[in-house]
């Protein structure tokens, strides 16, 4: 083992044991969260073999969080957060509360003095950004009223929880039991209201200054033509924004990256970028898993099983339960209610912090934090577990909820917002809107042939919605897709982008549906038709040989032209 290149070992046997824990789990149709766990546990200090340095996978993981939450800020608008308060606040306090209490509850019952069990309660009121989006985007949550509540929540939580780790080591006295230290209230005044003061500080320069600094910068680029460029600029404003908001704020990374994220969602470039950061955010959540996962001893399965129940019975039924009743308290239905339940269900990385934090200032003992981390770990694995049983429970109490929609291939009944099924028949399918698709689209449209589009590029996709044409918002490889487009019932499938392993995704899973649907697709190599053609493609065009043809074509008919030119004409011609 290279024991001088602890960050290079670190990601790769970090991201290829992940691959290989997520591959399998996935076979017996688990989530591949589980499988990152699991890898990060056989590389941690617990297990025997390679050990990588948590260190170094923490601040990964902190990559992870601000690319993760920069994506959330894309998709999400001052507007949205605002339009949440009068529940997400109130909610985000209460469920606060009520897991410090609980937490405080078993810290008595293990002999811990107050201020250890309510530390231990604090840890466990905080739920794990990476795990609640994740949580939202596989179920494609995140642009519902019930993800923007969850997401308001979380970003409240979020601020309680800079707020916490900054007066911590002000109260730290006082919860070790120091009577003296609560005679000067001012030492306690103070911390918060220098917080209080960074953090808005940080959000009115941010207003400001980053409302017209960054979508200009991002303009400007843009205009430069160059990808490589703008990806650039994107990734540099995202974790520029986040570590300044840091270091000269105190704001934590997360929120940084958020209002990174909200200013520039504001420009019509939001998608562009949102786009760029996506294999990277990938990448870095999955060492965020691999990182939690080394924490993990599991030893402490055997040696506290009945304190560790109770931990597990705070986060994921008290929690659940304290958010279920201020949530339907609000007025909002069951789903709503047992969504934002299931999804705060788990903790995670301010978890860690706060253990981390506690420990070093006496306020939690070695118990407890193994106590959090095997809550956190567990609590993750049980997650889409939670879920799935909400799913269950949503489908028996109210069917039109789960829509009844079952995508083919998937067994597992997930509680995902339900698309309608277009009402078209003997329509086009068009998948992609671009060079290539906008031109097919014209000529339908001309020809009157009834027809439907799949984009996922939200400027096309208004401009599309502008001119009547029926359009479906987001990626056709999603599960329910082509469901909703009705392709069973369609006279052919155009499948008009230029990745050709999404489109043999697209491909398959329109074949599933439609044994005998006309399916053409487009491809760029020998390779990818044969990979279209193997998914159930009827026909595939290879674009460069296309091209190809056209200009044979071309420069047949311009010599046929030259010979039956008479001399003289003004053509130009090779002297
Ligand atoms: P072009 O390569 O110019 O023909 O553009 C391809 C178009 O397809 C773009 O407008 C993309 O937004 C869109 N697109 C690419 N992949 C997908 C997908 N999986 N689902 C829906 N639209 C897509």
């Amino acid at each position: 083992m290279h024991h001088n290149t602890p960050l290079i070992s670190t990601v790769v046997v970090g991201l290829v044991l992940a691959f290989v824990f997520g591959a399998l789990v996935q076979r017996v149709r688990v989530s591949p969260l589980v499988g990152y766990l699991l890898a990060g546990v056989v590389m941690g200090p617990f297990t025997p073999g390679f050990v990588a340095d948590q260190n170094i996978a923490n601040e990964l993981a902190e990559i992870g969080i601000i690319l993760l939450m920069f994506g959330v800020g894309l998709h999400f608008s001052l507007k949205d957060l605002w339009s949440v308060r009068a529940i997400a606040l109130p909610g985000a306090v209460v469920q606060i509360s009520a897991a410090t209490v609980m937490g405080w509850g078993l810290g008595w019952a293990l002999g811990w003095s107050t201020g250890k069990g309510i530390m231990f309660g604090l840890a466990l009121s905080t739920a794990s950004t990476v795990v609640l989006l994740r949580a939202m985007q596989e179920r494609r949550l995140i642009e519902t009223e019930r993800g923007r509540i969850a997401v308001g929540w979380l970003i409240v939580e979020d601020i309680a929880m800079v707020l916490t780790l900054v007066l911590l080591p002000a109260l730290a006295g006082l919860l070790n039991g120091d009577a003296g230290a609560m005679a000067d209230w001012r030492a306690l005044a103070w911390p918060i209201v220098i917080t209080l003061g960074k953090v808005a500080a940080f959000v009115v320069f941010m207003l400001v200054v980053g409302r017209r600094v960054i979508p200009w910068i991002l303009h400007y680029v843009a205009h430069t033509g160059s990808r490589e460029l703008f990806r650039l600029a994107v990734f540099a404003i995202s974790l520029g924004v986040a570590f300044g908001a840091a270091t000269l704020f105190d704001v934590s990374f997360a929120l940084g990256a958020f209002f990174a994220g909200m200013i520039l969602s504001e420009s019509e470039l939001s998608q562009r970028a949102a786009n760029e950061t996506l294999p990277l955010r990938d990448a870095f959540a999955v060492l965020f898993f691999v990182s939690v996962g080394m924490l993990f001893d599991p030893a402490i399965i055997v040696k506290e099983p009945l304190p560790l129940l109770a931990t597990l019975f705070i986060i994921l039924v008290g929690k659940s339960l304290a958010a279920f009743a201020i949530v339907r308290l609000f007025g909002h239905p069951n789903s709503t209610a047992l969504t934002i339940s299931a999804s705060l269900a788990q903790i995670g990385e301010f978890s860690f912090i706060l253990v981390t934090l506690g420990v070093s200032l006496g306020l939690m003992t070695d118990r407890g934090r193994d106590l959090v981390l095997a809550g956190a770990i567990i609590s993750i694995m049980l997650n889409p577990l939670w879920f799935e049983l909400l799913g269950r429970f949503l489908k028996d109490k109210e069917p039109a909820a789960s829509g009844g929609i079952k995508p083919a291939g998937e067994a597992r009944p997930v509680p995902r917002e339900p698309l309608p099924i277009s009402a078209l028949s003997n329509h086009v399918v068009l998948v992609g809107h671009g060079r290539v698709g906008s031109v097919v689209s014209r000529a339908l449209r001309d020809a009157q042939t009834p027809l439907l589009v799949i984009e996922d590029n939200p400027g096309t996709i208004e401009r599309l919605k502008q001119e009547g044409v029926e359009v479906i918002t987001g990626n056709a490889a999603a599960p329910d897709m082509l469901q909703a487009a009705n392709v069973g019932a369609a006279r052919g499938l155009l499948v008009a982008i230029p990745d050709a392993f999404e489109g043999g995704q697209i491909v398959a899973k329109a074949r599933a549906i439609s044994p005998s649907l006309p399916i053409i697709a487009r491809a760029h190599s020998e390779e990818e038709i044969a990979h279209l053609k193997f998914h159930g493609a009827t026909s595939v065009i290879m674009g460069e040989m296309e091209i190809a043809r056209a200009m044979l074509a071309q420069i047949a008919s311009d010599a046929a032209a030259d010979t039956a030119e008479p001399v003289g004409s003004n053509r130009p011609s090779a002297a």
